[in-house]
């Protein structure tokens, strides 16, 4: 037995039938295949489901089916185990979270392997995202020794006024499957530094990473019962009963707009603090007096980053019209020479988008803008395969009328259009419902921040392709949602305001 399977099989000791991911000579992982709820495996006579590897069609695993019985199950432990947790010293919480953040860069390359099994991002990018979503562990292994409070006086100088932190309690936490372990660790990570307990539901497509930093908290001394991982394909029954539960006091939600609409709808009966990560749909401005070299660069970021399946994606590229030419030569020809496969291969670029559906989207957002008057500079067409492939694609001046210039793409299509004026790009970059990032290329200051200050934007990204940092307050405006995460405001939306009055006589 390898040092790798040994490690494997004693991590999941306790699992009736652990599921072996065999991928590579150098790697093994496995996963529970029961719910983690109070630190025991759920398997028994349930029903599971299956989750495929969108690079092959093929099922990597299967997991338990939870019902919304058993999630309140997990409640009833979350809430248990979540006081005692309240109850420990930030050291403690920190010392916690610091282990884990060392188990879970120990094991990067079992998660990164899980995680382009189930995702299908290439491994070097998934590696990446193991990097960061561990970072978020360890920001809050920090932040948690740092919590807000501040004493005041009052104004008729009679009292002194105390405000602390306390933690919101047991909470729901609901993840996409384009960021697998990263928006898991995004909420989990500051809800236990603020002395929280959690139900965690990952994406039905995406399930086993969950699983598996979930036992790696666990094995880094988180006591049982306070990360709680349901996966099920009943996400709507599921969630709505955990929220009917008067014991959880906050949702946190990362995915669609609206399902996100539906959630808060939801969250309002019994007034839960909610946090809201949903869609964008990201411009991408270069002005004429962009370096071009670092628009390509930082514009190839914004749309390949996870194969364009990201709310930060830029959505729609407004190039000025003196640079507009160069730049579609440029970043057309840089488009055309990714190397798109199986992201278990070396070399490869590009992955597989998560499934059939995805790919059908690229496929009609395309033919549209084609239909009604685009031009396609490179790409276009889904690739033959067993996989879900879709070749990286430039659209260029797509009508305002096509589908795609409206709809979040999530996927390798870059679609490229005109404008003239900074107000023209102002103007168009606005108008969308959405307001979670956005992208500037200029090479002046003072446009750079005129431009960003107009932007109806929770982020603005300057001459480069990514605004995500762990230290960063990460959230959107107007449909986009609402709170943030990352940064010491992440901390905040696990944590309640508490106020206490004190009196203050003058003694002689
Ligand atoms: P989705 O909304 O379909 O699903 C997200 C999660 O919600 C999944 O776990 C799903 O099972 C669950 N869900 C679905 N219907 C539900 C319901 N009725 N009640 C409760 N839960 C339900 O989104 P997706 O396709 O998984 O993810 C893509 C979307 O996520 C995109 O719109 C993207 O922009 C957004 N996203 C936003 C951020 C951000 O930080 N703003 C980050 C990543 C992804």
């Amino acid at each position: 037995m390898s040092a790798a399977e040994a490690r494997a099989r004693s991590a999941f000791r306790d699992a009736a039938d652990p599921v072996f991911l065999a991928a590579s000579d150098r790697v093994l992982v496995s996963v529970p295949p029961g719910l983690r709820v109070g630190g025991e495996l759920m398997v028994g006579q349930r029903a599971t489901f299956a989750v495929a590897d969108p690079a092959t069609g093929a099922t990597v695993a299967t997991v338990v089916d939870a019902t919304p019985q058993d999630a309140l199950d997990a409640v009833a432990i979350a809430y248990e185990s979540g006081r005692a947790w309240a109850a420990t010293s930030t050291r403690h919480r920190s010392d916690v979270l610091h282990r884990a953040y060392a188990i879970l860069m120990e094991r990067r390359d079992e998660i990164a392997l899980l995680i382009t099994r189930e995702m299908g991002k290439p491994l070097a990018e998934a590696r990446g995202e193991v990097t960061y979503a561990s970072d978020y562990v360890r920001w809050y292994a920090e932040e948690a020794l740092r919590p807000a409070g501040n004493v005041r006086p009052g104004p008729e100088g009679d009292v002194r006024l105390l405000t602390s932190r306390a933690p919101v309690g047991t909470c729901l936490l609901i993840t996409p499957w384009n960021f697998p372990m990263a928006m898991a660790t995004r909420k989990i990570a500051p809800a236990l530094a603020a002395g929280c307990s959690v139900i965690l539901k990952p994406a039905e497509l995406t399930p086993l990473t969950s699983l598996l930093v979930a036992d790696i908290f666990r094995e880094a001394g988180v006591p049982d019962g306070l990360v709680n991982v349901v996966t099920t394909t009943d996400a709507a029954g599921l969630s709505r009963a955990v929220m009917a539960d008067p014991r959880v006091r906050k949702v946190s939600f990362t995915g669609s707009t609206p399902v996100g609409r539906t959630l808060l709808a939801q969250a309002s009966e019994n007034l839960l603090k909610t946090s809201m990560e949903l869609g964008g749909n990201a411009p991408l401005i270069v002005f004429d007096d962009a370096d071009l070299e670092r628009a390509v660069e930082g514009a190839l970021t914004a749309k390949l980053r996870n194969g364009g399946q990201s709310c930060t994606a830029a959505n729609r590229y407004l190039v000025q019209e003196g640079i507009a030419d160069a730049f579609i030569e440029a970043f057309s020809e840089r488009m055309s020479q990714i190397v798109v496969g199986n992201g278990l291969a070396a070399g490869v670029g590009l992955g597989p988008v998560i499934d059939q559906r995805a790919l059908d989207k690229c496929t009609r957002l395309v033919d549209d803008a084609i239909a009604r008057g685009a031009t396609l500079a490179t790409g276009g067409k889904a690739i033959d395969s067993a996989g879900w492939f879709f070749e990286p694609t430039v659209l260029v001046d797509a009508s305002d009328d096509a589908e795609i210039a409206t709809t979040e793409i999530f996927g390798p299509v870059a679609s490229i259009t005109r404008f003239s004026t900074q107000q023209e790009a102002i103007d168009r970059a606005n108008d969308t419902p959405f307001g979670l990032s956005a992208y500037v290329f200029t090479q002046d200051l003072d446009r750079a921040f005129t431009v960003a200050d107009r932007l109806e934007t929770g982020m603005v990204g300057f001459n480069q392709g990514i605004v995500s940092n762990i230290s960063a307050p990460f959230g959107g405006t107007k449909h986009s949602g609402l709170g943030r995460e990352g940064g010491a405001e992440g901390l905040e939306e696990y944590q309640d305001i508490r106020y206490y009055a004190m009196n203050r006589r003058q003694t002689a």
